[in-house]
């Protein structure tokens, strides 16, 4: 496995790497989920190239940009283990030298649920990630479900803009008790840890009434409403169920739709979601 930190490195090896070329972005601290998807084009591809960058221009000015859990060693020998071919690590100024001044914007869809609560989140998101298609010219790239929206962005991007990939999408891998695989579980404390639990019994539930029957989105949002209300450590941002493609809220739910949501435990944002067929 080879690491490279510079964009002519990276450059230079990417010619000599076997195609098609699978390819993972990531943030780094990995876990299962993350394994997940480079598992899956390591089964798809002739190659894989996995990118650690924690993307400064993702994250508000009081978000959690500074603490975000880093740990490179650990990540390089989980990878190795993966048997990835290519690791990308770059600083932020590879990414971003000081002339740096054009962005891709998505429009609509980047402005609602994550865009709404995450003013620019997406603009950051989408200008990394056309930055890294350009550079690793991926045949396909291999994103989770576990962030839904990000997904549907991207996918609106690589539509919008003629980009010659494949988008592939990786289920959600999940702890014993359902709590999605996030680097960011890493800040609850065994209370909250507990409590976070409430964000997948919630999508549960959602799951449950529609199979029995309930069509009306806003009871649902009420039902999820009412269950994470009684988490004392539990504060919701967002619950929506919303057209899968284009996350316009639904008033009747009609499959496929996205219901995903937002919850604060403690300090902690987490978000999830489950689409309901
Ligand atoms: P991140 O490092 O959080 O930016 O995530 C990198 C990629 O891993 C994104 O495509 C995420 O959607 C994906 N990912 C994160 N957590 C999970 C999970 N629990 N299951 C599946 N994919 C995940």
């Amino acid at each position: 496995m080879k690491v490279v930190e510079t964009i002519a490195n990276l450059k230079s090896l990417r010619l000599k790497l076997p195609e098609p070329v699978g390819f993972v972005p990531t943030m780094g601290y990995l876990h299962k989920g993350h394994l997940a998807l480079v598992k899956r084009a390591k089964a798809e591809d002739s190659s894989v190239v996995v990118s650690i960058f924690v993307n400064p221009t993702q994250f508000g000015p009081h978000e959690d940009f500074d603490k975000y859990p880093r740990n490179p060693q650990r990540d390089l020998a989980l990878l190795e283990k993966e048997g990835v071919d290519l690791v990308f690590m770059p600083s932020v100024a590879e990414m971003y030298p000081p002339e740096f001044s054009s962005w891709v914007d998505v429009g609509k869809i980047a402005e609602r649920l994550e865009g709404a609560s995450r003013p620019g989140h997406f603009r950051g998101v989408t200008t990394v990630v056309a930055k890294l298609f350009n550079l690793v010219q991926p045949d396909k790239a291999y994103f989770g479900q576990k962030d839904a929206q990000q997904l549907a962005v991207i996918k609106k991007m690589v539509a919008d803009l003629n980009m010659n990939l494949e988008v592939v999408i990786v289920p959600t891998v999940r702890e014993a008790d359902g709590l999605a695989m996030s680097s960011r579980n890493t800040y609850l404390n065994p209370k909250e840890r507990k409590a976070a639990t409430v964000l997948y019994q919630a999508l549960g539930l959602a799951q449950k009434l529609w199979s029995q029957g309930e069509k009306d989105a806003q009871t649902i949002r009420q039902r999820m409403t009412a269950l994470i209300q009684k988490q004392p450590l539990a504060h919701i941002d967002y619950i929506s169920i919303a057209d899968a493609e284009t996350l316009d809220e639904l008033d009747a739910v009609r499959p496929p739709a996205l219901v995903s949501l937002a919850v604060k435990i403690g300090k902690t944002r987490l978000i999830d979601n489950v689409v309901v067929e």
